[in-house]
């Protein structure tokens, strides 16, 4: 497995550390490991291209030592267009135009990508960084325009531009207010707003690709991407891709955004970020996800869970993992001890894992719905809720559900307004195995003339007043459950739960709405089927709102039962909800065979692995790797009947939170 370590290298410390640098890796890591060096700590967005001259002639020599010791040496430019710090004092020195946000307020952070003197500066800088010939060059991810929070470029260039694509003289809060519109088909604005704000990073690529090709033009240039989709807002991130790479192949640093434990739940959207991602970009590209280690916190993140970061994102079916060893303002290198030592230990382990699932593998299981041009058709009315969506697809993961992106599957969910921006064969094709949806999806089906087809259309907001309580007593959909119910009252706001309005034959409830007088108000899912023999199952919810009212104890049978009966036939490996919290990912090997990854969520340790299989589905000779990377025959308790198609095993493995179990079909 290709290990990438990304490490700054300020001058006043650049000596001290790449002589660390070896002690850091193992032996035989060296010899494959490119290091990504530059400076940051210290330095504000911009700085004047003798300083970036000196920088690299002061480091060259440091680089040199680690080539000569077999280490394969790369270069990250951090600042392209200015992360986080561009001084006023500092603009006599380089008269940008800062970018300008869609609140109106001008940058304090950085400038904007279709300022002419910008581009001079950027590509002499490139220039400067080229000749230390370095494989790869990655361009950092402030080359976007999410920044602080706010979306960016407003400023009179970016204005003008899209005046021009307009035909008329155009503002600021004309265009903002085509980027929050809940109306479809989208104000033609928004069309002209991407048009430009891509041209404008595409232009400023192609200049970056020139400008290293008059050097070094051997040199991959990639792009470090910011998580999907905040790091897609108003541009076509292929096409970044496309113009940096030039000839050679598109290489993307997907980001992880995890930099310190915050809310362990929250480990499995981020750690899949980067294959939601891929789903969406062309089958070319190199992908080296972010592993990142910022000490936000006072440890960073503990190494187990940087770990399970990584044998997570190689279970993805991704190799080179770009490890960010970070260290503020220079701090030692040896703060980050305890995680090189769990990298060392686990290095085998993560081997194996790579033996056995190659890269570009894709996951396999529930097929979550991307589309690449979602922002663009996002209906929404507030910055807030543009990336505020998915509350139903994050949250799947820890509901004991394999997930899968950018697959075919008979399993399928589909959420947001994503379905709009699909061509009408391609959504005939989608909704062909049919699917569970969430309202915002119900309802972009309906603007796309689709309400027959899945059996209901969304009427206004439930009444807050009417919101008491989900009961599931469907003897199919929630057979364990036999009439539980879950509190929806102290959990809800305004408009989080739609109402459906059928539009088929034989709908069912598959779970209740009642108030409080225990009436049924409407359903929390709708179950339809179509003449086509096409099923749906139709969540009243909205998709924004309290992660608790996907993230509950009553949902992973639910969904699990529902995906089963929409596609006819089980979802083949989830994890039981007796232990909560345990993340099942399933892909296969080379030659097919079944690859079960199973991550700890949960803050308690399970002795136990509870799965629930498909009955048709053989683990017969089940092996599971060691700590060391080998493969030791697995034990498990004898398959329990569940249903007709279902049955539940037990694997003994002791799970501590945040460790990750693998185990292999033999
Ligand atoms: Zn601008």
């Amino acid at each position: 497995m290709h290990h990438i370590l990304r490490i700054h290298l300020p001058l006043d410390v650049a000596e001290r550390r790449t002589a660390r640098g070896d002690r850091l890796l193992p032996a035989d890591e060296l010899q494959r490991s490119p290091a990504l060096h530059h400076l940051y700590d210290h330095a504000p967005s911009f700085q004047t291209l003798d300083e970036i001259g000196s920088y690299v002639n002061a480091i060259q020599p440091r680089i040199e030592e680690l080539r000569h010791a077999g280490v394969t040496v790369s270069v990250n430019v951090l600042q392209t267009l200015g992360h986080v710090y561009f001084p006023t004092a500092q603009e006599k020195d380089f008269p940008f135009q800062r970018r300008v946000y869609a609140g109106g307020r001008v940058s304090t952070e950085g400038a904007c990508p279709l300022d002419l003197k910008l581009r001079d500066w950027v590509t002499g800088a490139y220039k400067i960084y080229a000749g230390l010939r370095p494989p790869v060059l990655f361009v950092d991810d402030d080359f976007r325009t999410f920044m602080s929070g706010e979306i960016s470029c407003f400023c009179p260039l970016h204005l003008r531009a899209i005046s021009d694509l307009a035909g008329r003289p155009v503002t600021r809060e004309e265009v903002v207010q085509s980027l929050l519109s809940t109306s479809w088909p989208a104000p033609e604005l928004r069309r002209h707003y991407y048009t430009a704000t891509t041209r404008g990073f595409v232009d400023l690529a192609a200049q970056i690709r020139a400008a290293v090709d008059t050097v070094s033009p051997e040199t991959r240039v990639g792009l470090m991407a910011a998580a999907w989709p905040r790091g897609a807002q108003g541009v076509d991130v292929a096409a970044v891709a496309q113009a940096l790479a030039g000839p050679h192949r598109p290489l993307l640093r997907p980001q992880i955004s995890f930099y310190s434990e915050d809310y362990i739940r929250d480990a499995a959207p981020a750690f899949l970020n980067p294959a939601r991602m891929r789903a969406t970009l062309p089958e070319t590209f190199e992908y080296w996800p972010e592993i990142e280690n910022y000490q936000y916190s006072l440890y960073a993140k503990s190494a187990r869970c940087t770990f399970a970061e990584m044998a997570t994102t190689v279970l993805n079916g991704f190799n080179h993992l770009a490890l960010n060893i970070f260290d503020m303002f220079g701090s030692p290198l040896g703060d980050s001890a305890r995680l090189v030592e769990r990298l060392e230990t686990g290095r085998r382990f993560l081997d194996q894992l790579h033996r056995l699932v190659p890269e570009g593998s894709r996951a396999q299981g529930v097929h979550v719905f991307e589309h690449r041009d979602q922002l663009r058709v996002r209906r929404t009315n507030s910055l807030g809720a543009l990336f505020a969506s998915d509350q139903m697809t994050r949250r799947l993961p820890v509901l004991g559900l394999p997930i899968a992106y950018g697959v075919e599957s008979p399993w399928q969910v589909i959420t947001g307004d994503d379905v709009l921006a699909l061509e009408d064969q391609e959504l005939d094709r989608l909704l062909a195995p049919g699917a569970l949806l969430d309202a915002t999806a119900a309802s972009a089906l309906e603007l796309r003339g689709q309400a027959e087809r899945i059996g209901a259309k969304v009427g206004p907001a439930i009444p807050l007043d009417e919101l008491g309580y989900e009961q599931f007593d469907d003897p199919e959909i929630s057979p364990s459950l036999q009439g539980r119910a879950f509190p929806l009252r102290p959990l809800v706001q305004a408009g989080d739960w739609r109402r459906l309005v059928v539009t088929g034959t034989n709908p069912r409830m598959g779970s209740k709405i009642r108030n409080y007088r225990r009436e049924v108000v409407g359903s929390s899912l709708l179950l339809t089927e179509n003449a086509r023999g096409e099923r749906f199952g139709i969540l009243a919810f909205s998709g924004q709102g309290n992660r608790h009212l996907m993230e509950n104890l009553m949902r992973p049978e639910q969904f699990r039962q529902t995906l089963g009966w929409i596609a006819r036939r089980p979802v083949p490996l989830c994890t039981h909800h007796s232990a909560p919290y345990l993340w099942p990912i399933w892909n296969r090997t080379a030659d097919g065979r079944l690859v079960i990854g199973i991550v700890n969520l949960a803050t308690d340790s399970y002795d136990t692995l509870p799965l629930i299989l498909a009955r048709d589905l053989s683990l017969k000779n089940l092996s599971i790797v060691t700590a060391e990377g080998n493969l030791i025959p697995a034990k498990a308790r004898e398959p329990q009947r569940v249903d007709k198609d279902t049955v539940q095993i037990e694997l003994h493995h002791r799970l501590e939170p945040f460790e990750v179990a693998v185990f292999v079909a033999t």
